[in-house]
């Protein structure tokens, strides 16, 4: 650390520095983050000193986080649901797996505790088997990279803690048969975490409908992430439990502060995102949501279009605003893109191809514009193949 303070001029000047390394969104198309609503970064900024870690002492902030999970439990069709704000996917899945197996009745010493995954799932259940020391059991997929419930139900022995499905892969934007896999964990009688971290704010909201939520009597918990199609700030995730018997059994209690307990995994939290989302979700409402979707939907089949007619076909038809595009080497046109051309794709792992996430900062213009350089990556791997 320098030994005297640097003038704020100097600050200003070195942020700006660290501001102009940072990419631009107009250039990213891999994020499922997007630039905040202007709203949201409002209400941030006023709660910016607010902690929820001791939320007896910001009664306003704590009330605002009740609502946000009242909304949440609404729009997900179980009004009753308990919950709270997290700092993402990774942690609500983490504390969905830590209540699974916190709940579950061991029959015997022996090996490690279970639970069964799609393949499809995100890295943090990776995370998840190291942290909470549980084999995370990896299903196969079907054809169309949903889980097959039928993989799963071979995977479920007596020491699986509990089933995960997703709605709304983050590679392909996929959403699993949540309705078989719920039959699946009734029938055993085991929890069922539903990720939908990406998903949780673009399917309530598309005009085609997917059960994938409360609705279906087998799912105990859902994840889903304001901060990325919620267009909230960061670090904001909701965790929601249909039952509050799988919440409490994350409790700790928590001496020299106003409350005392917490079912939380951090201690102190942000309020700031709290109320940046509880801004955003009075804002925009079931009507903004679904405009902002619909804009996404159609920049997505846009896209699809666009590169069909340079011969790119997409991996799977896009059921949510994620593209994955069949092209010959694309490790190589990744790089390329961003090399010469400043764009920020990504690739999916099996099978290899280009993934774009159509997020809200994008537009036609935009997309115009990166097609047109696809096409010039494209053209020249394959010329070198001919
Ligand atoms: C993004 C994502 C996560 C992780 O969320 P973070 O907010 O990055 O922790 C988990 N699951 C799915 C399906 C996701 O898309």
């Amino acid at each position: 650390m320098n030994e005297t303070g640097l003038s704020e001029e100097e600050i200003i000047s070195l942020l700006g520095d660290a501001k102009s390394k940072d990419f631009s969104y107009d250039r990213v198309l891999s994020s499922m983050c997007t630039t905040p609503h202007a709203v949201a970064v409002k209400a941030h900024m006023q709660f910016i000193e607010s902690n929820m870690g001791d939320f007896g002492l910001f009664k306003g902030t704590h009330a605002m986080e009740k609502e946000v999970i009242r909304m949440t439990g609404n729009m997900l069709h179980c009004p009753g649901a308990e919950g709270y704000l997290t700092t993402g996917g990774t942690e609500s899945n983490i504390q969905a797996v830590r209540s699974m197996r916190n709940l579950h009745e061991r029959k015997n010493s022996g090996p490690r505790l279970n639970v069964v995954v799609p393949a499809s799932a995100h890295f943090s259940f990776d995370k998840i088997s190291d942290v909470l020391d549980i084999e995370v059991r990896k299903a196969s997929l079907d054809r169309d990279f949903k889980a097959s419930a039928e993989a799963m139900a071979s995977l479920i022995d007596e020491n699986t803690v509990g089933l995960v499905a997703i709605a709304g892969s983050t590679e392909f934007g996929q959403v699993d048969p949540v309705e078989e896999i719920s039959g699946l964990a009734l029938k055993h009688g085991l929890p069922l975490h539903i990720d939908a971290a990406f998903g949780g704010f673009v399917l309530p909201f598309l005009e085609e409908k997917h059960a994938f939520d409360f609705s279906l009597q087998g799912v105990t918990s859902i994840a889903v992430d304001p901060h990325k199609m919620g267009l909230s700030t960061i670090p904001a995730g909701i965790l929601l439990f249909r039952d509050f018997r799988h919440l409490d059994c994350l409790k700790a209690h928590a001496p020299y502060l106003t409350v005392d307990s917490q079912y939380t995994l951090t201690g102190t939290r942000s309020g700031a995102a709290v109320a940046a989302t509880f801004a955003v979700m009075k804002f925009l409402g079931k009507e903004g949501y679904t405009a902002t979707v619909s804009r996404c939907m159609e920049m997505t089949r846009y896209l699809i279009r666009e590169a069909s007619v340079l011969g790119v076909e997409p991996v799977i038809d896009p059921v949510m605003n994620v593209v994955t595009l069949k092209v010959p080497d694309p490790a190589f046109i990744r790089s390329t893109l961003s090399r010469e051309y400043n764009w920020h794709v990504s690739i999916t792992r099996e099978p290899k191809a280009l993934r774009l996430v159509i997020m809200p900062h994008m537009s036609r213009g935009m997309i115009d514009m990166f097609v047109s350089d696809l096409a010039k990556v494209v053209e020249t791997v394959r010329h070198q193949r001919r």
